[in-house]
């Protein structure tokens, strides 16, 4: 086995990769020379990498399935020729797109590691460097000829979060993200300190690419004073197929009739409704209050700890797979990929 680590570093777009043109002044994309030119701490790590980089780069606002499918068909062409891969990404959606790529990719044993930064690349104080070099040497890390990290995990501000488990809580510091309920992969520090036990361990089965999402989905997000109206225009999306219900705390809404009629009349059309918490700590517990006893009666499915990202890409997966409604409705209660503490 080649001892030196390979590694491809997949750069999508987002604020990491942006350096100041040194005419114009603006912020222009990097490429893999200049990255060399800004990170030539590059050159004394002994690995093997190479670099594939989306076209056009992407604002992670635009971010869509389309993209998670190319980075998912990008991962699985290089799979055997890389021990790992660091993708850039914008941090806006990262959360999502980790979480996507967890359920798409079946089987991962390998590290696929997203970073990003909140300052570019090119800029004294940016926080990029730190969160690249970490995410290259997590990519690399491997114990017993085996990869330390085998599953698709956030590197940001010297922590790793398990990709599905995170969402992006703050825009300007430096620890954007954070992960409620589930503990932390590894802490870098002076060493780098994996805590293994809450790592995946590798299956060594052959890995499946899931490349088929179905996007008929649409969240409905609770508010004190939400109206009829606006509860009845988000059921009745034209083609929706699974609607997830983002609740308040251990899963509760409103028990006025007018509310649970129409949630029922989505139960009874076939919709799947899915209760994801609005906090970004603790369970669903369906039943605990009367205010979530009823969704109970009406069908609807307890999310347990699961984040808003992770229910929207775990049911886009599901949707598109080809699954009963029985099927996904089992699997929309089992943790796949370690998304949940069921
Ligand atoms: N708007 C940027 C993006 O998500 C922000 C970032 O990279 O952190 O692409």
């Amino acid at each position: 086995m080649n001892t030196q680590p390979s590694i491809l570093i997949i750069y999508t777009g987002g604020t990491i990769g942006m350096v100041q043109h040194p005419k114009t002044g603006y912020l222009t994309p990097l490429t893999f020379e200049n990255l060399y030119r800004y990170l030539p701490v590059m050159q004394n790590f002994n690995y093997d990498f190479d670099f594939y980089t989306f076209k056009p780069l992407l604002d992670s606002s635009n971010m869509n399935p389309s993209f998670w499918i190319e980075l998912a068909e990008v991962i699985e062409k290089k799979y055997e020729s890389f021990d790992g891969f660091v993708v850039l990404h914008g941090s806006d959606t990262m959360a999502y797109t980790a979480s996507a790529l967890s359920f798409m990719l079946e089987n991962l044993n390998k590290p696929v590691i997203f970073t990003g930064s909140q300052l570019p690349i090119g800029m004294i104080r940016t926080d990029g460097r730190e969160n690249f070099i970490n995410s290259v040497e997590i990519a690399a890390a491997r114990e017993d000829e085996t990869p330390v990290v085998p599953e698709v995990a956030i590197c940001f501000d010297n922590k790793l979060f398990r990709g599905n488990r995170t969402s992006k809580f703050n825009a300007e510091n430096f620890g954007a993200f954070v992960s409620g309920n589930y503990p932390v992969l590894a802490e870098v520090g002076v060493r780098i300190r994996y805590y293994h036990d809450r790592i995946l361990k590798p299956n060594f089965k052959k890995l499946k690419v899931h490349k088929t999402l179905d996007d008929n989905i649409a969240i409905l997000k609770l508010f004190p004073g939400i109206t009829e109206r606006a509860v009845h225009s988000i059921l009745n999306t034209r083609g929706v197929r699974a609607v997830i219900l983002e609740t308040f705390g251990a899963g509760n809404a409103p028990t006025a009739s007018w509310f649970l009629d129409q949630l029922r009349d989505a139960a009874d059309n076939g919709i799947i409704l899915f209760n994801v918490t609005q906090c970004k700590g603790g369970t669903v517990e369906m039943g605990k209050y009367e205010t979530s006893a009823e969704l109970e009666k009406i069908g609807v499915i307890g999310g347990y700890d699961i984040t808003t990202e992770s229910a929207v890409t775990k049911l886009m997966f599901l949707l598109g797979s080809d699954l009963s409604k029985e099927e996904i409705i089992k699997y929309l209660q089992t943790s796949l990929r370690g998304e949940m503490t069921v």
